[in-house]
């Protein structure tokens, strides 16, 4: 058993006047975020929330959503983070799932579990009275911190289990890697509820850095405040980062803001290239809810000659491509597995799948992709979503990249459909922009001129919407429902 001082009180012990976090109109210092999340912590056990309970938070990005993580932090509850764009179904099933005591609502969303008796709201919480409780003073690495469901991208949404110590060393490999300047401040835009904006808050307790919250995604809010120096790191998926590289017109980001820190899934190349061009500096970055975000990014020094790499793993953590069950070579495709302190020790209520993702030690990712000769890891698609067509890989990603480059096309899906011949080809399924107008042999020639005949989609149907999860990943397994009736032959 390893424990250390709880971060946050410690924190306010070591730099109590420095910024903790604002979000543009509040600032707390950590001092105040100490006191605000002690107080807190006491109003909880009034409610009745003891060490070891699994405690439900929904709510938006808000300094008070911090200050109750580690209120509950200070109880020695779990804290399950639940996404905010889930359906009171989902919702329910999650609580039911992991036997959550209590759930702590935003007043706007307590709505949507209707008449569940375990919901308080933030407000309620607020008026209760301070139990006189002791707070624990430490925590022990391997007691889980967090709980997150992924996001069912590939199938039942699972509860990873985070510990302090996977937060602890995700915080210090992503230092070890970006370096820490004294005057970083990191922008979360992402929610906290996702490990993307939740690893930001791990950061700024640990490394005493303020972080910016935005409390829903506003590109012109973003480039404003990196504009003027207010802000040097920020976390975004490839569609925010989309939205500021247009909102930012010809304009340049000035040399205080130093990393942007891009992944949670494909990164389109002609962004890159786009902001290559306008010198952001981009950092790819490979993770997921079960490594307690990145286990590979992108150092600095090799943005621009490695584009479209994730890059190496994180110091404390090791990475590996597996076929067949062996190590594979330079530009051999295979499974991602990885290992670190960083990594998830397993699903909540799962043992059987758990042993199925962490064998030997090492965690399967479910992701493929290769490394290059210099050890630079290339994410290709998710194993579940190949197709494989007369025998050759075909990688969903790939395809739809080619087609969100051409420029009527707003989004872009491929997934495999059985076929006689092939047993399987590739089927895309595009939202054009506005006023364009669908032409199937057009963009079929277009996808000729640059990939090879295998990958070229057999069909290409032009619809208004692409399935997507309360994470917007698309979902590729439900591409097949948007085949015309008449047509499907499965
Ligand atoms: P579920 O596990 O329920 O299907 P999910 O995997 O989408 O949900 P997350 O943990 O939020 O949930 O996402 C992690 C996944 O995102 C990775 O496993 C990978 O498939 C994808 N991803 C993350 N970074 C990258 C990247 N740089 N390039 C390509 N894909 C990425
Ligand atoms: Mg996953």
């Amino acid at each position: 058993m390893t424990t250390m001082p709880n971060w946050l009180k410690q924190r306010a012990f070591l730099t109590p006047e420095r910024i903790a976090v604002s979000d543009g109109r509040r600032t707390k210092t950590f001092a105040e975020l100490y006191e605000a999340a002690a107080a807190w912590a006491r109003r909880l056990a009034q409610a009745g929330v003891k060490e070891g309970d699994i405690v439900a938070l929904l709510m938006k990005n808000r300094i008070e959503m911090i200050e109750i993580i580690h209120a509950l932090f200070f109880l020695g509850a779990r804290v399950l983070l639940q996404n905010v764009r889930l359906t009171s179904y989902e919702l329910g099933w999650q609580l039911d799932d992991s036997g959550a005591s209590l759930v702590v609502a935003d007043e706007e969303l307590a709505g949507r579990l209707g008449g569940d008796g375990r919901v308080l709201t933030v407000g309620a919480v607020a008026a209760l009275p301070k139990a006189d409780v002791s707070l624990k003073e430490t925590c022990d690495l391997e007691e889980v911190a967090t709980i997150m469901y992924t996001s069912g991208t590939t199938g039942t949404p699972k509860g990873v289990l985070q510990t302090y110590g996977n937060h602890w060393w995700s915080a210090v490999g992503s230092a070890l890697n970006l370096g820490l300047h004294e005057r970083d401040c990191w922008l979360a835009a992402v929610p906290l509820f996702h490990i993307s904006g939740l690893s930001i808050a791990m950061r700024s307790v640990i490394y005493g850095m303020p972080m910016r919250l935005q409390t829903s995604f506003d590109p012109k809010e973003a480039n404003e405040w990196i504009m003027r120096g207010e802000v040097t790191i920020m976390s975004v998926v490839a569609a925010m980062l989309q939205r500021m590289v247009a909102e930012l017109g010809e304009a340049r980001y000035p040399d205080t803001f130093r990393c942007m820190l891009l992944g949670g899934g494909p990164a389109p190349r002609p962004l890159l290239e786009a902001c290559k061009e306008k010198g952001i500096p981009v950092y790819q970055t490979y993770g997921m809810t079960e490594t307690a975000s990145q286990i590979a990014t992108l150092a600095p020094e090799y943005s621009l000659t490695k584009l479209g790499s994730a890059g190496k793993p994180l110091f404390p953590a090791e990475l590996c491509i597996l076929k067949d069950g062996q190590p594979a070579r330079p530009h051999e495709a295979g499974e991602i597995v990885v290992k670190g302190p960083n990594v998830t020790k397993g699903y909540l209520h799962r043992p059987e799948a758990t042993a199925q993702a962490i064998r030997g030690g090492w965690f399967y990712t479910g992701d493929m992709g290769y490394v290059d000769e210099d050890g630079f890891l290339y994410v290709l698609d998710r194993r579940s979503d190949l197709i494989i067509s007369g025998g050759e890989n075909v990688y969903p990603a790939e395809v739809e990249a080619v087609l969100l480059s051409h420029p009527d096309v707003e989004e872009a899906g491929v997934t495999g459909v059985e076929d006689e011949t092939w047993g399987q080809v590739p089927y895309a399924f595009v939202r054009l922009k506005r006023g364009a107008s669908p032409d199937e042999a057009a963009l079929r020639a277009f996808c000729r001129e640059r990939l090879a005949k295998y990958k070229v989609p057999a069909r290409i149907y032009f619809v208004n919407e692409l399935p997507r999860n309360a994470a917007q990943k698309l979902l590729r397994r439900e591409l097949k429902r948007l085949i015309p009736k008449t047509e499907q032959t499965f």
